[in-house]
């Protein structure tokens, strides 16, 4: 199936990325969201990541001009999807919400469409079964910053078709992205394996193992990683690193994806890492 019109549903950090890729590579995007401020931001973002395409001479200034021609907002989720070859879901990570836009788009999109689901821990094959066509539903997890990372995580539901799983493929490779094929399970394979990393590097703190510094420039400088784990917790956002870890925890029900208690009372003070000021590390307000 030629895949032309693309619905992505929510214009947040990994949506408004991924409008802007396959824009850029003239597929016709719909970019949903609730509240039009919210529709506003994320083309504003948008249209300044491609201004720094331009100025690194990466794109031009008509191929800019021509990916935001092909992007539509639409705050109308049944109207936005009337006509998606596939549709992308990239809203916030919260099981009744995804459930409710899946069961929308279900009843509106159209019959040989695709319902792609950008979860980071939601399970793929849960989200199917909302669904009336499981076959067609698959998760296409995306890596942040979306125009920047070369690899998609494709999950297969426990009932995602094979014609399904070749078509986001080649989609995924059109836009010049690596598909990887994962099953559904806990955290698929990038959360499942960094996120106890991220834990361990935790335990390490807590128990006074090295201080955060330390511990970043063991990883750095010794297993070449470009960013040390406390800091990618600290960019995660250690709430989202909590909510994680306790996915992985209840679903494969082993100890070592316990969170670790230091983790635990960071978020439930309040440090959650950049995004509020203070994490592993203190970020000043600029
Ligand atoms: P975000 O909070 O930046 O954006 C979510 C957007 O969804 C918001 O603009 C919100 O208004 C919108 N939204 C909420 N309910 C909606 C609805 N009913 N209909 C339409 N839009 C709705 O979140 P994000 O970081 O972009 O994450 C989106 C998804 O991508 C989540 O499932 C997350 O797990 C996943 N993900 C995030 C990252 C990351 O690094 N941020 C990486 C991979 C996957």
């Amino acid at each position: 199936m030629a895949i032309r019109k693309i619905t992505v549903i929510g214009s947040g950090t990994m949506g408004n990325g991924i409008a802007h890729v396959f824009a850029q590579y003239g597929y016709d995007v719909t970019l949903n969201d609730i509240r039009q401020e919210f529709l506003d931001r994320g083309m504003k973002t948008i249209s300044s990541n491609l201004d720094r395409q331009v100025k690194k001479g990466t794109l031009t200034e008509e191929q800019r001009s021509a990916a935001l021609a092909h992007i539509t907002p639409s705050l109308d989720l049944a109207a936005a999807v009337k006509e998606a070859d596939i549709v992308i879901e990239a809203a916030t990570e919260n099981k009744p919400v995804k459930f409710d836009i899946f069961r929308t788009v279900d009843a509106n999109a159209p019959a040989g469409a695709i319902l792609a689901t950008n979860t980071s821990s939601i399970s793929v094959t849960e989200i199917g079964a909302v669904t009336k066509r499981p076959e067609s539903v698959i998760g296409m997890h995306f890596m942040n910053p979306v125009p920047l990372m070369k690899l998609v995580e494709v999950i297969r539901g426990l009932a995602t078709s094979d014609a399904t799983y070749a078509a986001v493929k080649q989609l995924s490779e059109a836009v010049e992205k690596v598909p990887v094929e994962v099953n559904d399970y806990p955290g698929f394979v990038s959360n499942r394996i960094l996120l106890p990393m991220l834990n361990e590097a935790m335990y390490c703190v807590m128990e006074g193992v090295a201080t955060p510094e330390s511990i970043d420039t063991v990883m750095k400088l010794g297993m070449n990683h470009p960013m040390g784990p406390l800091t990618l917790a600290d960019f995660i956002g250690l709430d989202v690193c909590l909510s994680i870890m306790n996915v992985l925890h209840e679903g494969l029900g082993d100890t070592k994806y316990r969170p670790c208690p230091l983790l635990k009372k960071m978020v439930a003070a309040g440090h959650l890492g950049r995004k509020s000021g203070k994490g592993f590390y203190e970020y000043p307000k600029q």
